[in-house]
């Protein structure tokens, strides 16, 4: 289905818990407890209704998140259910892989087609610093078990942080060029928590190319798949792995939006950075037909506004932690 500025949205990101084990600086408030901020989440079978609705007015692809969404029992079973939806032709997992390593053969069971792993560094300690648990070991662990066992299409998610991370760029474009994975540097983005937000340019994604192009020759793929949305993606010449950009701060990033978000809670978010909601968990307490939820998503689409507004500085940051949206 198209949005009112021609779009087709056909992906759809499903936070099933607003709980996560990390604290990430950018991401989640400082002194918030892990307990879930929302004590009744849908339910998996709530959740797989709902998919099952939404891919009749097109939803193609799902993707798993959170919150940490691995710290939700049961998720496995979730997937192998929403693989199970005529329609779905993809499902995929974002997660941090701290609790990864656990699950890997029953995801593999269920069906899951990919990974994103968020890993904002190779070095100990600075996971340490940035996420507040030592877990860089639990994370790798996993993610060389996937490329050993070439178990799933795998990414990891970088968040560009300057005075962090930059000098770690090199070496992971270096991973990229090892092994078949994609690695994807995301600017930072200025949310309520961002704790590292200092108001001033973020280092951007042009900027992390450029230093790439200094050891490696980059070509981009016209064709990065078919529900690719803002993502720039390049192949290293002769290396195994991909490399991509998301700029939602410097890039032209809404105009591929290719999705919608499901909130833990029950809400449909038409973007990511606008506090504007279509709440679905009434019509569960009233037991309304799949029409009534259908009529919603439909209304959450055609409010899809053509640009998100981050870049203007005088405008409210959204007042949900991107850990409660699902990222
Ligand atoms: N826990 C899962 C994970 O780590 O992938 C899923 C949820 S997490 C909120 C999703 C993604 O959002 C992560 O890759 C995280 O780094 C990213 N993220 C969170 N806050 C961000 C910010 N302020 N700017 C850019 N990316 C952010």
């Amino acid at each position: 289905m198209n949005d009112v500025h021609g779009r087709e949205i056909n992906y759809l990101r499903i936070s099933v818990t607003q709980a996560c084990n990390l604290r990430c600086s950018y991401c989640v408030p400082a002194r918030d407890s892990t307990k879930p901020h929302c004590e009744n989440p849908l339910s998996f079978g709530e959740i797989t209704r709902l998919v099952k609705i939404f891919s009749g007015a097109g939803i193609k692809k799902v993707r798993v998140t959170g919150g940490e969404p691995l710290v939700r029992k049961g998720v496995p079973g979730f997937i192998r259910d929403l693989k199970s939806l005529h329609g779905i032709e993809e499902v995929a997992l974002s997660t941090n892989g701290v609790l990864l390593s656990g699950l890997l053969d029953e995801l593999k069971g269920s069906g899951l087609d990919k990974i994103n792993v968020s890993l904002d560094s190779l070095r100990r300690e600075r996971v340490r610093e940035i996420s507040g648990s030592d877990v860089l070991p639990d994370v790798m662990g996993a993610v060389e078990r996937i490329m050993a066992g070439n178990l799933f299409q795998l990414k990891l998610n970088v968040v560009l942080i300057k005075g962090f991370n930059d000098d770690e760029i090199l070496d992971f474009a270096r991973l990229a060029f090892l092994h078949p994975l994609e690695v994807r540097f995301i600017e930072m983005m200025p949310t309520a928590q961002n704790r590292l937000w200092d108001g001033k340019k973020p280092l951007t994604g042009a900027e992390a190319k450029s230093v790439i192009e200094q050891e490696f020759r980059l070509s981009p793929l016209f064709d990065p798949g078919r529900f690719a949305g803002p993502a720039k993606v390049y192949a290293t010449a002769d290396g195994k792995g991909r490399l991509g950009f998301i700029s939602p701060m410097s890039g032209s990033f809404c105009d591929g939006c290719n999705r919608l978000r499901l909130t833990a809670d029950g809400r449909i978010r038409h973007c990511l950075f606008s506090d504007a909601e279509v709440d679905l968990r009434p019509g569960f307490f009233t037991n309304e037909p799949d029409e009534w939820f259908l009529k919603r998503f439909v209304a959450a689409l055609a409010q899809k506004p053509s640009a998100h507004n981050l870049t203007n500085t005088s405008a409210p940051p959204c007042s949900r932690p991107m850990s409660a949206i699902g990222g």
